[in-house]
């Protein structure tokens, strides 16, 4: 492990009377729009000390899920936020250990009077912030946190009788309809100690001092760039043909922020400024549809934070409680076959080798490869959403598990058979075959036809190595049809 930056033996510096707050940054890796770092600002005063922490959890690195390409994709993130905080006057410090314990060791090593974090609405997030805080009380600092995750808190919005959502559409209706807040202004500058020696912080480890490796090309990490991509899609025609384009993988129809959302390289209130100032750009309907529909999905981010919040128990299984006992196949081979895009069905292979080369898919993949594992593989929808969460950078517990759970009707979808046919999938959104043939060049050569038939001549498929369907998507979907009835599922 890399080792503390110092060790002079002196304490760091501060003259009696000033604030110190420190600000806790975990799924918030910006200065700009970040709610924490500006009451921290706001509260400690011009002669006050604003720093920001970030602690390495080993048992978050060791979980079995977290992988290389996520991490290296975080510590890009946090040199860059480094960075900022350097070039305002003040440092973020880095930290490895248990995460209530270290917060408190630094908070009493610099006699921080105020620590600030931004709120999380994950059911283990929640009750680590819950112990931090009454830690952090009980040696007399003051602890804060803010709504930062979503713009609407998950419990500022219920159904008329006062209860949690279960279905999106009339939350959408609630939640569009709520005043939402403005974004924070990035600070202009900060202060930071005169001496950051003796202090129990590490220096910025690299991948391999975390013990991992990266084999794939990751996009730039970081919120310069966030904000590049944020402005490319809002102030250019993305937004606009967002309804038209956002379906077909072969194009560039959506705005691929979701790692940053992740991560918090993009603050929300800021991605929501730019889509109501895309209003000024609307020439039609369909422009207009663009920015709606766009906002929905915004919406849905916010509609899984909520429903993980109030209902906790999604973590661990499927809301509905007939679907908990499903008696899945859970073949290993077909799942590995699944995972290395070797199902022989070109448009699930094509949407699994973008997973595994880039840490991203494009959202109607998620649904078909999502519908093929449930429904054709009949395999377990949490062995998906572990592999998922394991390679995506946006991978993230409400939106993945959310995803899962309609996918496999075992959530709170009020149309809950859905089966996707591959074949038509890829007829309908990728027509040309262009984005089967950008993930499997081995099929080059093939017409559109066979590439889109889900069918591909025996002969055809040895030559290229490339496997036979592994199942027959009509009989698969009859299985899972009768099990669904058997089990009685409602
Ligand atoms: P855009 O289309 O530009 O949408 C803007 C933002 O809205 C996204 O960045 C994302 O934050 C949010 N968003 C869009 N669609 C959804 C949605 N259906 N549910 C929740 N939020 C949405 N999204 C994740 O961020 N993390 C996940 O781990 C994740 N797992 C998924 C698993 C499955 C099985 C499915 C079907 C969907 C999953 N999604 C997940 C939702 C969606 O696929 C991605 O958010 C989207 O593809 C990201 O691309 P984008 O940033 O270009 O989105």
């Amino acid at each position: 492990m890399p080792q503390i930056a110092s060790n002079s033996g002196k304490s760091p510096e501060i003259s009696s009377g000033q604030s110190i707050a420190l600000v806790w940054h975990r799924r918030d890796l910006r200065i700009d729009d970040n709610p924490a770092l500006s009451e921290a600002i706001a509260q400690v005063g011009d002669q006050g000390i604003v720093l920001g922490v970030f602690i390495f959890d080993p048992d978050i690195l060791d979980d079995g899920v977290t992988e290389g390409s996520k991490v290296d994709f975080m510590l890009g993130c946090l040199r860059e936020l480094q960075a900022n905080y350097r070039r305002l006057g003040s440092d973020l410090l880095f930290m490895h250990g248990q995460l209530v314990n270290s917060i408190c060791e630094l908070a009493k090593a610099i006699s921080a009077s105020h620590v600030f974090f931004n709120q999380d609405v994950e059911p283990f997030a929640i009750k680590r912030d819950r112990a931090a805080t009454q830690a952090l009380q009980e040696l007399g600092i003051k602890v804060q946190s803010f709504i930062d995750i979503g713009l609407i808190a998950p419990d500022a919005i219920a159904t008329q009788a006062g209860e949690p959502y279960k279905v999106y559409t009339p939350f959408w209706r609630n939640w569009q309809a709520k005043p939402k807040p403005k974004a924070f202004d990035a600070p202009q500058q900060l202060t930071g100690l005169a001496s950051y020696e003796n202090l129990p912080v590490i220096s910025l480890p690299s991948l391999r001092e975390l013990k991992f490796i990266n084999d794939i090309i990751l996009p730039k990490a970081g919120e310069a760039v966030a904000i590049e991509l944020l402005e490319a899609f809002c102030d250019g025609n993305g937004i606009l043909r967002y309804q038209t384009e956002r379906d077909f993988p072969a194009h560039a129809g959506t705005s691929t922020l979701s790692p940053h959302l992740r991560f918090g390289t993009v603050g929300i209130r800021r991605v929501w400024e730019k889509a109501i100032a895309a209003e000024q750009l609307v020439r039609s309907e369909e422009d207009s549809t663009g920015i709606t529909t766009w906002k929905q999905e915004l919406a849905w981010r916010e509609f899984y934070q909520h429903v993980l919040f109030y209902f906790p128990e999604l973590e661990t299984g499927a809301y509905r409680p007939q679907m908990r006992n499903f008696p899945w196949d859970d073949d290993e081979e077909k799942f590995v076959a699944w995972c290395e895009g070797r199902t022989g069905y070109p448009i699930v292979d094509a949407a699994m080798r973008q997973l595994n080369q880039t840490g991203w898919m494009h959202n109607r993949c998620r649904m078909i490869v999502a519908s093929f594992l449930t429904k054709d593989l009949i395999i377990n929808w949490q062995w998906g959403e572990r592999y998922f969460m394991q390679k995506l950078l946006d991978g993230d517990l409400a939106a993945n598990n959310g995803g899962w759970q309609w996918s496999a009707s075992s959530g709170m979808d009020p149309k809950p058979l859905r089966i996707f046919n591959p074949a038509s999938q890829a007829r309908k959104y990728d027509p040309e075959g262009e984005y089967i043939l950008r993930w499997l060049p081995e099929l080059q050569g093939l017409t559109t036809a066979e590439l889109l038939s889900g069918n591909i001549p025996p002969h055809q498929c040895k030559k290229r190595d490339y496997p036979l369907p592994i199942v027959d998507h009509s009989v698969q979907q009859q299985k899972f049809k009768q099990i669904y009835k058997d089990c009685k599922i409602t």
